[in-house]
């Protein structure tokens, strides 16, 4: 059996971890040893060690009518909810996406819930039109599981849904709603949402077509320690297969759970933050994900203290300034940061921040 040392090795050596060695780093590598080796990995595999990126994006909300209703999440109605509805108008995109430019932002992150009667021609439509009034904006858009409800409700293939997205101008695919690529999990919390496989399917099509997109986790709910492991190592197996010279998965991003006025809480399901969990998280990531070049600190769900200590075990971004976000702050997510704050406290933390574009170029 090989020691946590040379599990270290082989992971910096670019070799892939099995399940087994990804849990024996998670469960029995001492913290500080196991921060320490996923920040020499961060070293070797970024390309200026010194520096810290962020970004300035919107994320702006389609729509809040959703048939999934995922037990954690308070930001969508179901369609009977006529009296909650909403559905952004382009003069609302517009004025966000204003406010978005003055303060130097160029990227759209739009997201929404699963509204029954939205298709393919609505998205095409929506992003035509915003390509349209700002040609240099950028569209990292729609989760894997809201591509593949638009997939189904508009009886095209995943691969065709993709293709008609990116000709009407999506530039970039999000991670979201991966939760924990588990199916146990996936049925307790998102019964109704697409399925691991689907997930799976979407962002697999996505690296094939050379789509850039990011993958995330959201933790601390209902799954097992196992479970977030077994999560880390699909995402490690599916940026495996991705063709030589395309984007695949450009960074990876795990959250806390909030569980703040939710349907889990109401089931007893109350989040437990720990800081240094979360930094075991953020290392063992780094170490099992050697096939990833960032990863992303949240302090949005963390905190600044937290997100900082994350830099000096594995993380090299701390993402997006986010002038607005729905979903993770309507279940007690309250952390804020301006252009300002968000780079004095990655100076804070010993690093040179550097404002950075949606893949990850220095600008
Ligand atoms: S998380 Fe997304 S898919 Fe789930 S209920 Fe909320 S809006 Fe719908």
């Amino acid at each position: 059996m090989l020691t946590l040392t040379d599990i270290y090795l082989k992971s910096h050596n670019g070799e892939l971890l099995t399940q087994d060695e990804a849990w024996r780093l998670y469960s029995e590598a001492p913290l500080a040893e196991l921060a320490a080796q996923a920040d020499m990995l961060r070293q070797k595999l970024v390309p200026d060690p010194s520096v810290v990126t962020w970004q300035i994006d919107r994320n702006v909300n389609t729509t809040n009518v959703c048939t999934s209703g995922c037990l954690f999440c308070n930001f969508h109605c179901k369609p009977h909810q006529t009296e909650k509805h909403f559905i952004t108008t382009i003069e609302q995109y517009c004025s966000k996406i204003d406010t978005m430019i003055a303060l130097g932002g160029n990227q759209l992150l739009l997201q929404g819930g699963m509204h029954p009667q939205l298709g393919i021609e609505f998205y095409e439509e929506l992003f035509r039109e915003l390509k349209h009034r700002y040609p240099t904006l950028r569209l990292h858009a729609l989760g894997a599981p809201e591509v593949a409800h638009i997939a189904k409700i508009s009886g095209l293939t995943t691969q065709q849904t993709l293709e008609r997205l990116v000709a009407a101008g999506l530039d970039s695919l999000p991670g979201a709603g991966a939760e924990i690529l588990v199916p146990r999990v996936r049925k307790i919390i998102s019964p109704a949402k697409p399925s691991v496989e689907q997930w799976l399917e979407v962002m697999h099509q996505a690296h094939m077509m050379n789509l850039p997109t990011s993958a995330t986790m959201m933790y601390g709910h209902i799954e097992t320690p196992q479970e977030r492991v077994e999560h880390l190592i699909r995402i490690r197996d599916l940026q495996a297969q991705v063709p030589e010279g395309n984007y695949g998965f450009i960074a990876f991003i795990p959250w806390i759970f909030c569980s703040t006025g939710t349907q889990l809480e109401k089931r007893g399901v109350v989040s437990h933050f720990s800081p240094l969990e979360y930094i075991r998280i953020i290392a063992t990531a780094r170490l099992v994900l050697n096939n990833i070049r960032n990863i992303q600190a949240s302090w949005l769900t963390v905190g600044k203290q937290t997100a900082q200590v994350a830099l000096h075990s594995g993380a090299n971004d701390f993402g997006s300034i986010m002038i607005e976000e729905n979903v993770v702050s309507s279940a007690g997510a309250n952390n804020h940061f301006d252009a300002n704050g968000i780079q004095k406290a990655i100076r804070e933390a010993g690093f040179t921040p550097k404002l950075r574009d949606q893949l990850y170029n220095l600008l």
